[in-house]
């Protein structure tokens, strides 16, 4: 079996696991959404489904209800689920490393099995109306009283808050303290009294973003991830995890894509209007720099490396496959542009976002900066009497 981009000539027990997989998947298809089934509804009826057979969390230990495979089993089932078009798990990778790195055994065990099975459905509650790119700027406030914080503030972006029932929320409990050190996680049940979700319809019709208002909301001290101040590695986790383009099953139906693309490049070689053909090839040489990249970079994961400032490099490198793909293939099959509900369109549509979600890729390029070459910062300009 070697028909999937991030297939390693995999050894015998990874090969069995794809295999067991593409068998079960026959028995057990990606289910039809619903007319008007809300896309959340639908996905966390797929994650349910997949849970059933024992597809979800392969690396998270089986204390916390996964398999205690390895990172690479979960990259082959990502990769297999790309493949046959079908979605990933939604949110569950990036949120779940984050609990396991610092939530306490108690709230893992507590947390973990019932978000990895679905019970649970976790949202993100990071980015404010004036703290996005600048996350570390949030003003979200936690005032903490005897055994617990009453919390005032609002969120934005919250992707899918009114179908969530958890959320992972950031908020600052030191106004004293520099911004790293006084930002603090929580769990946050959102059917707590003072508690709004409001969801924002964009311009394509979904309603995937919300408003979160926080309007003095208790929190249990129990209810608060790692230690005061542990907010700020926490939330850098999170995004190195999401940033990273191993977990999504992206590449695989990119993959698809390209091939398609190819097969129009060759049989329509001659009635393809200038330049195109140049760009189906430039598609194809990013599609190629994205699959040696997540090849290194899994071989890395396994190494024990964990997600770190690198991931960014990941995001960078998706967002230009994933824009020049969809924008290319529209101009390629025009009619998709026009096909109500086509899933090429919808997914155009959604590429454009991108370049922002998880971090911009300006803040991307940022980090490889300084973080990743340790570039001075050009903050301060240079001193003209300097020799
Ligand atoms: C589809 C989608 C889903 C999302 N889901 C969630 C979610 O579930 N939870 C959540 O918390 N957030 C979520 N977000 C929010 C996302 O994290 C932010 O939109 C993102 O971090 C950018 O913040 P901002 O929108 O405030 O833009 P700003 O930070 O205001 O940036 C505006 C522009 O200025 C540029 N800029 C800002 N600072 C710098 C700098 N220092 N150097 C160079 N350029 C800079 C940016 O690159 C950008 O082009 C989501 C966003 C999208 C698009």
């Amino acid at each position: 079996m070697t028909d999937t981009p991030l297939d390693f000539g995999d050894p015998a027990d990874l090969d069995r696991l794809r295999r067991d997989f593409r068998a079960w998947l026959a028995g057990h298809p990606l289910p039809e959404r619903r007319p008007d089934e809300p896309l959340p509804v639908f996905l966390h009826r797929w994650h349910r489904q997949l849970h059933s057979g024992g597809w979800v969390g392969l690396d998270v230990p089986e204390r916390y209800g996964g398999r205690g495979l390895s990172a690479l089993h979960q990259v082959a089932i990502s990769d297999e689920l790309g493949a046959c078009h079908a979605p990933g798990i939604p949110r569950i990778g990036y949120l779940a490393h984050a609990l396991m790195e610092f939530a306490g055994e108690d709230q893992r065990r507590r947390w973990l099995p019932r978000m990895l099975a679905g019970d649970d459905v976790w949202c993100q509650g990071f980015s404010e109306p004036g703290a996005g790119s600048d996350l570390a700027g949030m003003s979200t406030l936690a005032t903490r009283h005897d055994g617990h914080y009453s919390v005032r503030g609002q969120k934005l972006w919250t992707s899918y808050a009114q179908y969530s029932g958890l959320c992972l929320l950031l908020a600052r409990t030191d106004r004293g303290a520099p911004a790293h050190r006084s930002i603090t996680a929580f769990a946050l049940p959102l059917d707590r009294p003072g508690v709004t979700v409001r969801p924002l319809r964009a311009m394509n019709g979904d309603d995937e973003f919300c408003e979160l208002f926080l309007d003095d909301v208790r929190i249990e001290e129990s209810e608060r991830i790692g230690a005061e101040g542990d907010g700020w590695p926490l939330a850098m986790t999170t995004v190195s995890y999401e940033r990273n383009a191993l977990d999504t099953g992206h590449i695989s139906k990119y993959g698809l894509l390209v091939e398609r693309l190819r097969r129009v490049a060759r049989d329509r070689r001659g009635e393809l209007p200038d330049g195109l053909l140049s760009e189906i090839g430039r598609c194809f040489v990013d599609y190629e720099v994205l699959v040696a990249h997540a090849r290194r970079r899994t071989a890395e994961r396994l190494g024990g490396q964990a997600a770190g400032p690198e991931s960014s490099i990941d995001k960078l490198l998706m967002t230009r496959t994933e824009q020049r793909l969809y924008e290319t293939a529209l101009k390629v099959f025009p009619g998709e542009l026009h096909e109500e509900g086509g899933e090429l369109f919808g997914d155009y549509l959604y590429s454009r976002a991108a370049s922002v979600y998880g971090g911009t890729s300006q803040i991307q390029r940022n980090i490889i900066a300084k973080r990743v070459l340790h570039l001075p910062s050009l903050s301060k300009p240079p001193n003209p009497g300097a020799t």
